[in-house]
């Protein structure tokens, strides 16, 4: 069977940005917006970095936000978070980490402790980040770091013998609360959300009864899948006679042909196409295989035919298969989604006379040839 990975649901295609594409490039403008508070105090506040090496190290940080900017808002691949799980919780961790250590590093070059604790409010933006993205690896840095940097800053204020204890220690649990407190909540939902809507939109593009995709799933794993400019083969597959199936052995067993043909379909088909259940009693197969030609489409459509027929069978059957084949050349806009609807319509076609034909059989109804 084709099964529903996680990845083809979040990928984006046309007419579904991925989540992250619409808020990546608000993250681009956050990260400059963090070099502000920085960049104000080292224009010569007493409160900020020394002269001399905290400086220069203060300055170096604010500088690495432009190019991480620019960067995110640049490299739309890298950023879809959702394409690859283990590429997705890479990035996000090493954003986390980058963020974390950035503002942790600024933050304790301040002489003025007050300021410091001030600053570190910025930790709370990156929590909103890692709620939403993070893994729980950065979740756990998040907190293990921001915790430190917080308690640090905090003791180092409480040094000054004219502190108010109380007040620091209000400050900085209030700060810790703002930072980590929500982020909590916010990662657990978020997660159970992320996971709710895979599910739901996985249902929304199978079809129940055999597990394959329906031709909503097919249409955007090929979007997914392929190049607006490759070939595409197409083998419409309509088991023949098949009301007879449901008049003789009633429905349940009819469903249960129908589920044992798209297991077979799918297995033959592998990793060299995609199967779907167009509907009642046909399916479609899109060939994705690069270089696909007639000649091997219809070796293939023979064998697709030949699979489905086990005559052990309890309840044998066989099929009429119509294949197509639709090169760029045919399509006028040359986009997958007018390639698809020719081979579909081509593959109709050829199944019809196949059916005339007697059943059981293959026809082909390329490009040329009729
Ligand atoms: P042909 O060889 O011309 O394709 O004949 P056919 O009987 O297969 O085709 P027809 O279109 O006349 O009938 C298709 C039948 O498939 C009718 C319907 O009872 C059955 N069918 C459609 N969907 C399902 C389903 O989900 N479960 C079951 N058990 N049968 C279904
Ligand atoms: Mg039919
Ligand atoms: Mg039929």
């Amino acid at each position: 069977m084709t099964p529903p990975a996680d990845r083809r649901f979040t990928k984006d295609t046309p007419d579904q940005p991925a989540i992250v594409d619409l808020v990546r490039r608000r993250i681009a403008v956050l990260i400059t917006a963090f070099a502000l508070p920085g960049a104000l105090l080292i224009l010569g506040s007493p409160a900020g970095p020394a002269p001399g090496a905290p400086r220069i190290a203060a300055v170096g940080i604010l500088l690495s936000t432009v190019p991480v900017s620019v960067i995110v808002y640049r490299t739309r691949t890298a950023f879809l978070w959702f394409n690859r799980p283990s590429r997705q919780a890479a990035l996000a961790l090493a954003f986390t980490v980058y963020a974390d250590v950035g503002t942790a590093a600024f933050l304790l070059l301040f002489r003025d402790q007050g300021t410091a604790l001030f600053g570190c409010a910025l930790f709370a933006v990156v929590s909103s980040f890692v709620a939403f993205f993070g893994t729980s690896v950065a979740v756990v840095f998040h907190v293990v770091a921001t915790t430190a940097v917080i308690l640090i800053i905090t003791l180092r204020a409480a040094m000054d013998p004219s502190s108010d204890t109380l007040a620091l220690a209000a400050a900085g649990v209030s700060l810790w609360l703002a930072v980590n407190g929500t982020m909590t909540v916010i990662s657990q939902t978020s997660a159970t959300l992320h996971s709710n809507l895979r599910t739901q939109i996985g249902r929304a593009q199978t079809d129940p009864l055999t597990g394959l995709l329906n031709l909503r799933g097919l249409e955007q794993m090929v979007l997914r899948r392929v190049d607006d400019d490759v070939a595409l083969g197409f083998l419409l597959v309509d088991l023949d006679h098949f009301k007879r199936v449901n008049d003789l052995h009633g429905h349940l067993v009819g469903d249960e042909v129908l589920a044992l043909a798209a297991s077979r379909l799918a297995t033959f088909v592998g990793d060299d196409g995609l199967v779907a259940r167009r509907g009642g009693e046909e399916f479609l197969v899109v060939i994705t295989a690069k270089n696909v030609d007639a000649a091997e489409l219809v070796d293939r459509a023979e064998s697709a035919r030949h699979r489905l027929h086990v005559p052990t069978d309890a309840v044998p059957i066989t099929a009429s298969v119509g294949a197509s084949l639709v090169t760029p050349d045919d399509v006028a806009e040359q986009d997958v989604r007018s390639t698809i609807r020719l081979g579909m319509h081509r593959a109709d076609i050829a199944m019809y006379r196949a059916k005339s034909a007697g059943r059981d059989n293959v026809q082909f109804h390329g490009s040329r040839r009729g």
